[in-house]
């Protein structure tokens, strides 16, 4: 099996052509190619994607599957951390041979062998992993987030709390505040 100009990702599937049942193993590590990613998080480009697949000549075209794996980094949609885990995916997608396409079929899943014989990996592995990226990113589940008057990171100190004053006696309790503060400084009272 070789790798064409398309890049590492595209695979060369003439030889699986017309022995369904033959097998070819695509087991190896390349570049996590760009625009792996959601806005909060992502596979960092150029990192370790390892990729453990079996091509599989079937009647209707080549059945890939196996799996794929690569770092997940990001932030928390919480409290903005900075966050990583490691990300396996389960693949299994069969590319059409193109004359075995049916015309006016809804196409959006389907994926085909290109003219050449060949088939892309990248757009497939692109859908793949990054559907697999959680929307809200949490560093961990019962992360308490930030304040959301102040920005505070409620992690470091679970009893941070704003006494809600109603805007009307808040100029009131800044004046008391401030009478207390004058007190203070006369000395000791009584
Ligand atoms: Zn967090
Ligand atoms: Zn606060």
């Amino acid at each position: 099996m070789t790798a064409q100009q398309g890049g590492e990702l595209s695979v060369e599937v003439k030889e699986l052509r017309g022995h369904p049942g033959a097998q070819e193993t695509f087991a190896r590590t390349v570049p996590v190619p760009t625009e792996f990613s959601t806005v909060l998080i992502g596979l960092p480009e150029g990192e370790d994607l390892e990729l453990d697949l079996r091509l599989e000549s079937v009647h209707e075209g080549v059945l890939v599957t196996g799996t794929a794996a690569a770092r997940a980094a990001g932030q928390c949609a919480r409290c903005l951390d900075e966050l990583s885990y490691p990300l396996t995916v389960d693949v299994m997608q069969l590319f059409t041979y193109p004359e075995r396409a049916e015309p006016g079929a809804d196409e959006e899943d389907e994926r085909f062998v290109s003219e050449d014989l060949a088939i892309e990996l990248e757009p497939m592995l692109r859908d793949l992993m990054v559907s697999a990226l959680p929307f809200q990113p949490v560093c961990r589940e019962d992360c308490p987030g930030l304040c959301s008057q102040c920005g505070f990171r409620l992690e470091d100190d679970p009893q941070h709390a704003h006494e809600q004053i109603d805007p009307r006696w808040a100029a009131l309790a800044g004046l008391a505040e401030d009478l207390e503060g004058s007190e203070d400084e006369d000395g000791p009272r009584g």
